[in-house]
């Protein structure tokens, strides 16, 4: 492959994030993407839930969303229509979201052709291994070289490699801000086709839940977000995800004797965007950035969104448009609001969920509408007040 010595904006990673970045980027810039993985979306790190695009609409008002969340049906497992919550003790509220369940290979192998459309270069199976100012050390499948970039985008997931050589913080800087999450593929499960399942409860999924989504024709993604301050000593996550199929009262029934196809293992940064996104012209987006919804570990519409927006903002600052650091003020207006909210909520919910019949009894008290707002990042006034009133009394 002919790669050019010097690049108007080279992003690391085609992710949903960079991927997303370059296709917008690229429209007005001469794009390079560089991907450590020889096969894009492989392996496969993601649940693949995703709300179609009017819930996107919805969650994210203020933002003009990428046009790729329209995307082709071959990138979807199977379409839910509920979100259920199982209580510690087995009760369950539901509603509605209609939604896809992406198969991650294709929808990533989508955005990355719709970049290379748009006119971005893209190197797989490179890794981006120093960064120095503008310059990029490359190697991998194409050799080793240097490459000079204007702006650098970092879209390289949580353990950002950008995020740390321009001097940002990392999620290494935020422990409480770090979820594990595990998950089977699993056929011949007996499941509600319709509904994504969240199940609560500290003695099977400490500091986070687990969740059912189905692929369709009996198959489901089996997985759980865990924070690791807050498991039993010795007890592994594949332990506890063990633990959740063979023993749940109510999830075993639907699971047990199923037949396990693969397994996903990645990090969930669930502490919040970092204080700085951006440091001379320098960009992170995604999960390098902490762009997620900490409350359901939701990371593919904000990634996306704010792809967009540093390869927006990354072509106007090389066509003398604007100063890469307007990023920053850009992605917050859009989707600042929501993430930061679902830190906070999620901070709240890490007191009751010590407990199991204090989150019992929160997720009682909280009706299927605002659950669903809270999924979204917002924070009903009711919701506030029950929250603060439970942690006072938690202490
Ligand atoms: C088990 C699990 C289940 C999940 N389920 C869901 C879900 O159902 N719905 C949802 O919305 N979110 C889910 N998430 C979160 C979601 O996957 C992420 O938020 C989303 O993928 C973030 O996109 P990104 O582009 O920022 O990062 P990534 O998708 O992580 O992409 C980063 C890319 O950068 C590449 N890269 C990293 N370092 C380098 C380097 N040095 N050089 C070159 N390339 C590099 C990586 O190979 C990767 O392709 C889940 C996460 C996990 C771990």
């Amino acid at each position: 492959m002919n790669l050019d010595p010097h690049y108007d904006v080279a992003i690391i990673g085609a992710g949903p994030s960079g991927a997303t970045a370059a296709r917008y980027a690229a429209e007005d810039a001469s794009v390079l993407v560089i991907e450590k993985k020889k096969v894009i979306g492989v392996p496969v790190q993601c649940a693949g839930f995703l709300p179609k695009y009017d819930e996107l609409a919805e969650l994210m008002p203020d933002s003009d969303l990428p046009d790729t969340f329209r995307y082709p049906d071959s990138c979807v497992y199977a379409e839910t229509k509920y979100q259920r919550f199982i209580a510690p003790t087995g009760d369950s509220k539901q509603f509605d979201v209609d939604a896809n369940v992406l198969d991650r290979k294709r929808f990533d192998l989508y955005l990355a052709e719709k970049a290379v459309e748009a006119g971005a270069d893209l190197c797989i199976g490179t890794r981006a291994s120093a960064i120095d100012g503008m310059s990029i050390e490359i190697s991998g499948m194409w050799g080793s070289r240097t490459i000079r970039a204007d702006v650098i985008i970092g879209a390289d997931g949580p353990s950002s490699l950008v995020a740390r050589s321009a001097g940002l913080s990392t999620i290494e800087d935020d422990p409480m801000g770090v979820a594990h999450a595990v998950a089977y593929d699993m056929t011949g499960v007996t499941i509600d086709e319709d509904a994504v399942e969240m199940y609560f409860g500290r003695n099977f999924v400490p500091g986070g839940y687990a969740w059912i989504i189905p692929h369709g024709d009996c198959s489901a993604n089996v997985g759980m977000g865990i924070r690791s301050a807050m498991c039993e000593p010795g007890v592994t996550f594949r332990d506890y995800l063990h633990r959740f199929i063979n023993e749940h009262p109510i999830a075993s029934g639907k699971l047990k004797g199923g037949e396990v196809t693969s397994f996903i293992a990645g990090i969930v940064p669930v502490g919040g965007a970092r204080q700085k996104t951006c440091a001379g012209n320098v960009m992170i987006a995604g999960d390098a950035a902490g762009h997620l919804i900490a409350t359901n570990g939701g990371g593919i519409p904000t990634a996306m969104v704010a792809g967009k927006i540093a390869g927006e903002t990354a072509a106007d600052a090389v066509n003398g448009r604007c100063a890469v650091e307007d990023y920053e003020s850009r992605w917050k207006s859009e989707i600042g609001m929501q993430i930061g909210t679902s830190v906070y909520v999620r901070k709240l919910m890490d007191g009751m969920m010590r407990s199991d019949p204090m989150m019992t009894a929160v997720m009682n008290m909280i009706s299927p509408a605002h659950m669903k707002a809270i999924q979204r990042g917002q924070l009903p006034d009711a919701v506030k007040r029950l929250l603060k009133g439970m942690q006072k009394r938690i202490g």
